[in-house]
């Protein structure tokens, strides 16, 4: 069985990575382990997840624009900045060119809750960037938290904020979704309570700008990573 995915020119197989077997993804530039897909003759493999992972979203983070998966940075510099962890990225990322957003594919799929064994509360996922006070440090690493980027919060202890990569550091990634029930949708929600308190917009409304459909949005991202090329 033969898999064609968008952002390699051969097909792909399906492959078990064996214990000790040294594979990184082409995606998220993490080892793969369990099943991937590989093409031998590139050394090119993708995990699963993020093979599946879907050619657009529409995320509660950035509800006004769809994000596109991008093969590669769109950027001169060929890496971006992730929104979500603030840690630099070199693979796939979901973008939205106009605004200059930019997720790790582990970042756009993050579970909305987490366990951790640091902490005995649930752990909820915060996309938004006002709550938590200046110079607050991640509970776990001891290291600061930058408020512009997403944490994880226990709503039941006063300022206990973690980053993200601290707080599923024991979890596999993958295309973590609330179960909403409806599967064929290729959208990301959110559980209400990740929502900023604040706000009243929901996912899909634009707040009066300009609605872009993903292939519109994908025309604008192609554009520029053509100019891009040119420099
Ligand atoms: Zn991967
Ligand atoms: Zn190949
Ligand atoms: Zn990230
Ligand atoms: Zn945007
Ligand atoms: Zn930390
Ligand atoms: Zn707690």
């Amino acid at each position: 069985m033969e898999y064609k995915h968008f952002s390699h020119q051969h097909n792909l197989s399906i492959y078990q990575v064996q214990p000790g077997q040294q594979l990184r993804c082409s995606g998220c530039d993490k080892f793969c382990d369990k099943t991937i897909y590989a093409c031998w003759q590139c050394k090119f493999f993708l995990h699963e997840h993020c093979g599946n992972a879907t050619r657009y979203i529409k995320h509660p983070f950035h509800s006004s624009h769809y994000l596109i998966l991008s093969p590669y940075p769109t950027y001169p510099s060929n890496c971006f900045l992730c929104n979500a962890c603030g840690t630099n990225g070199s693979r796939f990322s979901y973008c939205c060119a106009l605004c200059e957003v930019d997720l790790h594919v582990n970042c756009a799929f993050l579970p909305p809750k987490v366990t951790h064994k640091a902490h005995p509360h649930e752990l909820v996922l915060n996309h938004s960037s006002q709550t938590g006070g200046h110079n607050q440090v991640c509970k776990m690493c001891r290291k600061l938290l930058d408020s512009n980027h997403w944490s994880y919060e226990c709503l039941l202890c006063a300022n206990y904020g973690v980053h993200t990569l601290c707080a599923t550091n024991e979890i596999k990634m993958g295309l973590y979704q609330m179960d909403d029930g409806s599967d064929t949708e290729p959208s990301y929600q959110a559980a209400p309570m990740t929502q900023p308190a604040a706000s009243t917009a929901q996912p899909g409304t634009s707040g009066g700008q300009v609605e872009l459909t993903p292939v519109e949005a994908l025309a604008i991202l192609m554009g520029l990573s053509n100019a891009a090329s040119y420099v």
